[in-house]
């Protein structure tokens, strides 16, 4: 793999302080409520978006009560590409963001005007804390010959540094498209992620050293035994796991993408490489179907996310109906930075629409080199 580390990816002790640290994370997950107070707080979140003019925009990590709650409020659960375009083209002023931190950031920086709130602003993403902007800013500095493609999972400040943005359901078509045109890639922040795509493409990639916990913890020779056990089952995985993992698969992809492949395979039985909040949408979208997760435990397991991201699990109902009420939590994102940091963005949602539409996207991928 083409590497280059400039820092070990931290989690548990970080210059950022305790508020980054996974078991910090887990100590701030809310209890769950007791069966009455759960339908107080829906009913109350159900008035309060109506009352504020608000939508909610979950992902499909989240608690499956605020993945139901978006859906039947006329809100979203999807991932971090369609949470994105759906914040941006919803007409609501407030938009409830239940993820991390830098799917609020996004929402902010495409909608300004917008009042975006979170249940928790802590929540954030080891893919985002791996990635300072000082050190980022300063490795794009040492290759300026590269074009600099980010994952969504970064904080504004650096993607204001990149050319172009992707998420894991438009990575592959976005680097296919600027490798034919001659780019040579630097990518950031996630290293298992990026070396599928360049495995995938044959493109010219220099990786940033980061990982997601969650994707990171998969182990292959444990889904091997899993998959000697469901002999019938098909293999999904992301692609923020390791290669090992991904060789085992049947197929690969965003959470969009596997959960389209539930539904379309011909199998019954389904072994899952991802976070363990896809199961509820898996399990609701293909009720005669089985779905198994894949392991994380094992030889070397650390078990800092077991399959669920602690800063995912953080959201709760009582936050999003706390945050309604009072407007607390409001996502700030620095003006002077949103103009630069959008242009990504923007390239992304464009080469994106074109896809949907059947247009040639790669025509909207300058030559190397062209203004
Ligand atoms: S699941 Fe992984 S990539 Fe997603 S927010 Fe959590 S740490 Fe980040």
């Amino acid at each position: 793999m083409n590497t280059t580390t400039l820092k070990e990816v931290e989690y548990e002790q970080p210059e950022g302080g305790a508020v980054c640290s996974t078991k910090y994370a887990w100590a701030r997950v809310p209890p769950e409520p007791a069966p009455d107070e759960r339908e107080r707080l829906k009913a109350r979140i159900r008035r309060l978006l109506k009352e504020k003019n608000a939508v909610m925009v979950s992902h499909y990590y989240v608690h499956p009560d605020l993945q139901d709650l978006a859906e039947e409020t006329g809100g979203i659960v999807s991932d971090s590409l369609e949470m994105a375009r759906f914040g941006r083209d919803h007409a609501a002023q407030t938009l409830v963001v239940s993820g991390v931190r830098f799917m609020g950031e996004t929402a902010k920086i495409l909608s300004p005007e917008k009042t975006v709130l979170m249940p928790d602003l802590d929540a954030t993403c080891s893919l985002d804390l791996g990635c300072p902007i000082d050190e980022f800013s300063a490795f794009c500095d040492q290759h300026p010959d590269r074009t600099v493609v980010v994952y969504a999972n970064t904080s504004a400040a650096v993607k204001a540094r990149s050319d172009w943005l992707v998420t894991s359901s438009c990575a592959l078509d976005i680097v296919r498209a600027l490798k034919d045109k001659g780019h040579k890639i630097l990518w950031a922040p996630d290293r298992h992620l990026g070396d599928y795509i360049r495995r995938e493409t044959g493109a010219d990639m220099l990786f940033w050293n980061g990982a997601c916990i969650v994707h990171d913890e998969f182990k292959a020779l444990e889904l091997e035994l899993l998959i000697k056990e469901h002999p019938q089952a098909k293999v999904l995985v992301h692609p923020e796991s390791p290669a090992e993992v991904i060789a085992l698969a049947d197929a690969v992809g965003s959470t969009s993408a596997i959960l389209k492949a539930a539904s379309e395979m011909d199998a019954t039985e389904f072994i899952v490489a991802t976070d363990k909040g896809m199961m509820h949408k898996l399990r609701q979208l293909n009720p005669g179907k089985q779905f198994y997760e894949a392991p994380t435990a094992g030889n070397s397991a650390t078990c800092k996310s077991c399959a669920h991201c602690p800063w995912m699990a953080m959201n709760g109902l009582a936050d999003v109906a706390r945050v309604l009420e009072t407007g607390a939590n409001a996502v700030h994102v620095d003006p002077a930075i949103i103009p630069r940091a959008r242009m990504p963005i923007d390239r992304m949602l464009a080469f994106t629409a074109a896809l949907k539409n059947g247009q040639p996207a790669g025509a909207l991928v300058p030559h190397f080199g062209a203004a």
